[in-house]
């Protein structure tokens, strides 16, 4: 089969994602239609200038020029309506995509610009784009809440007190991402075990730009329930062997992974290795606007350069609604899992 054809058939097969992060869901093309209409600070505002500023697409793997990318989107968001128009685009460009189900996370931190607005505000905005993109298009939506490692425990504190008192519906999961290298996940750990007990699933970002021990640690020391990439399991078979037995999930991204620099190539990737040791994956996106992909070109990958059927696709979508963070997963899955039986 031709590239093309299996373009085609990839696009069309109905996906989960449990690892897209609304910050780098944002498309060069939208950043600059939302600066036209509503201003807001860019380093420059034509979209072919633009692009290397926000995406890797033509930089050698590095995790820390990865993560550069989204200083650009800090400061940037002008208004309310500036940020609900991302997060309804973000949707729209999912559900254009076939997934089916998406895992959406973000830091109100982040879209707080700098204390612009009140945390609390920007997710309710949020909220609001997301429940009237699901109405719009075919796709179930749910929002992960994110801190950093890079804006320190304070205020990652307060973002979870706001969190865990809002009604349900707001968030159903947390997440920890920023620079693994220089941010220890340890400080953040009363915040993991306050979240777990309002009841809110568990992922951590480990073992993407560090060994095997950060996850052996997010699962033992923080009772994570998914571990974000967690690529480098692979390496350590004990550890293997402890997301296997506790039946962890982790969230691999295969472009994200080989731009970060968490494998040397998509055809060095153990996503294949995982699966035959019995760990349960799942394929993501992670930030498709900065790693210049779609799901739909993950699979595409999986397919040509790791040799994925369309079996292994199934097994891995089952996998990942069993693991997902949905509040009434019998009801998910009698929804959506006759895509992929
Ligand atoms: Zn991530």
């Amino acid at each position: 089969m031709d590239k093309k054809n299996i373009f085609n058939r990839m696009k069309k097969f109905p996906k989960v994602d449990l690892h897209r992060h609304l910050e780098g869901s944002i498309t060069p093309e939208t950043l600059v239609a939302v600066a036209d209409k509503y201003g807001g600070k860019l380093p420059v505002y034509e979209l072919k200038q633009l692009k290397p500023h926000i995406q890797v697409v033509n930089d050698p793997p590095d995790f820390q020029n990865f993560l550069s990318k989204f200083k650009v989107f800090r400061g940037f968001y002008p208004n309310r309506q500036a940020i609900e128009d991302i997060a309804y685009a973000a949707v729209k460009e999912a559900a254009e995509d076939n997934v089916k189900y998406l895992e959406l996370r973000y830091s109100p931190t982040h879209f707080a610009s700098n204390g612009k607005f009140a945390e609390q505000d920007v997710v309710e905005w949020i909220s609001t784009a997301f429940n009237r993109a699901c109405n719009d298009f075919d796709i179930i939506v749910i929002p992960l809440l994110t801190i950093s490692r890079d804006y320190g425990v304070e205020l990652a504190a307060g973002t979870v007190a706001m969190a865990t008192r809002l009604p349900e519906g707001f968030f159903y999961g947390l997440d920890i991402a920023g620079d693994e290298v220089n941010n220890s996940a340890a400080p953040y750990a009363e915040l993991f075990a306050h979240s777990k007990k309002s009841g809110l699933g568990l992922t951590i970002h480990a073992g993407e730009a560090c060994g095997a021990a950060n996850v052996r640690q997010a699962i033992k020391d923080f009772y994570a329930d998914r571990i974000g990439h967690g690529v480098h399991a692979a390496e350590d078979e004990s550890v293997m062997e402890l997301v296997r037995a506790r039946h962890i999930m982790l969230e691999l991204c295969l472009t994200s992974n080989y731009y970060t620099g968490a494998v040397s190539s998509i055809k060095n990737h153990p996503i294949k290795k995982l699966m035959e040791y019995g760990v349960p994956v799942s394929l993501n996106s992670d930030d498709p606007a900065i790693l210049g992909t779609t799901l739909t070109n993950e699979y595409v990958a999986a397919v040509t350069e790791l040799g994925f059927s369309e079996d292994d696709l199934k097994a891995i979508n089952r996998a990942a609604l069993d693991c997902s963070f949905y509040p009434d997963k019998e009801k998910l899955k009698k929804e959506l899992r006759h895509y992929w039986d």
